[in-house]
């Protein structure tokens, strides 16, 4: 099946009153691990990858060429609707890139930029990725970072629900990430998140909002924030965590099990059962499958 735009997928969640999710994969088999969760439970899904955590000098040498071609490789075999997003690049120009490597939605990182210097480099992006059937996401007001086990909210700013509405309106983008108390890469714990504030933004701003920070967003929010907008949650760290998990126990049991010469060529790359990264990958299932459900509403 082709990618499936954004739009149209966020249309049918609003209609339906469930949220799609983002699960951030990093190389094929976190990939495969999502479509794969998807299907299981024949949910649409939004596939992709991310930029913030990745080197950027390996974005710049192919990088970016490489995760779409492997994205639209895997998307184009679906059998549930699927968007492909490049999510949270460092510049505009990462943008462009991911369109021509088949990306057909694309966020930039514009977090820390004065929302004077966002606005028109959006509004460009937006209009031009528009003629290529490209969705556009944004994001305004910047949210706390995880430290250690805590949060550290120095930097953060909730998103002005009036500032919000005119930022939507001069970029024209198709969804805006909020920052309401959500919190990136936290695994300690529930963001204490205002949902009075994104019910008040939802009153401001016709496009579906966004939820970063999906590993700990609490899960008993989850009705209240789909029926404030909230139509999209991104998910990352969990996923990474549960994955390495497998990993790291069946790495664990190697001298047990195969002696002290492990055949690594079942163990590594095969796609047998034998691949190690087979533990992780049905460990990232699981969560994803569970997280789906959660996101139903
Ligand atoms: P978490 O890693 O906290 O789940 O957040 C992921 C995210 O928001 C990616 O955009």
């Amino acid at each position: 099946m082709p990618v499936e735009s954004l739009t149209t997928m966020f249309e049918q969640a609003r209609r339906g009153k469930y949220a799609l999710g983002y699960f951030e994969a990093w190389d094929p088999y976190s990939l495969e691990a999502v479509l794969a969760a998807a299907e299981a439970e024949d949910a649409p899904v939004i596939l992709g990858f991310g930029g913030m955590m990745v080197d950027r000098a390996w974005l710049n040498a192919g990088g970016v060429a490489l995760l779409g071609a492997l994205g639209r490789s895997v998307a184009a075999r679906a059998k549930v609707p699927v968007a492909l997003l490049l999510n949270e690049v460092p510049t505009i120009e990462h943008a462009y890139m991911g369109m021509d490597a088949g990306f057909n939605a694309v966020m930039v990182d514009t977090s820390s930029w004065e929302t004077q210097r966002a606005i028109p480099a959006i509004a460009a992006l937006t209009r031009d990725a528009h003629k290529r059937g490209v969705a556009v996401e944004a994001e305004l007001g910047r949210l706390p970072d995880a430290v250690g086990d805590g949060i550290d909210d120095s930097s953060a700013a909730l998103t002005d629900p009036a500032q919000a509405a005119y930022f939507v309106e001069q970029t024209g983008v198709d969804c805006l990430a909020v920052s309401i108390g959500n919190v990136h890469l936290l695994t300690n714990g529930y963001a204490p998140v205002d949902m009075a504030h994104l019910e008040a933004i939802h009153q401001r701003v016709a496009v579906p909002l966004v939820i970063h920070g999906g590993t700990s967003f609490p899960p008993d929010q989850v009705p209240r924030a789909i029926a404030a907008g909230g139509l999209k949650f991104n998910v990352g760290t969990i996923l990474k965590a549960v994955f390495l998990q497998g990993v790291r126990e069946t790495v664990q049991q190697l001298p047990a099990a195969s002696g002290s010469r492990p055949n690594v060529h079942d163990l590594m790359g095969s796609h047998k059962e034998t691949d190690l990264m087979r533990v992780g990958q049905a460990r990232m299932i699981a969560k994803v499958r569970e997280l789906i459900r959660l996101y139903r509403g």
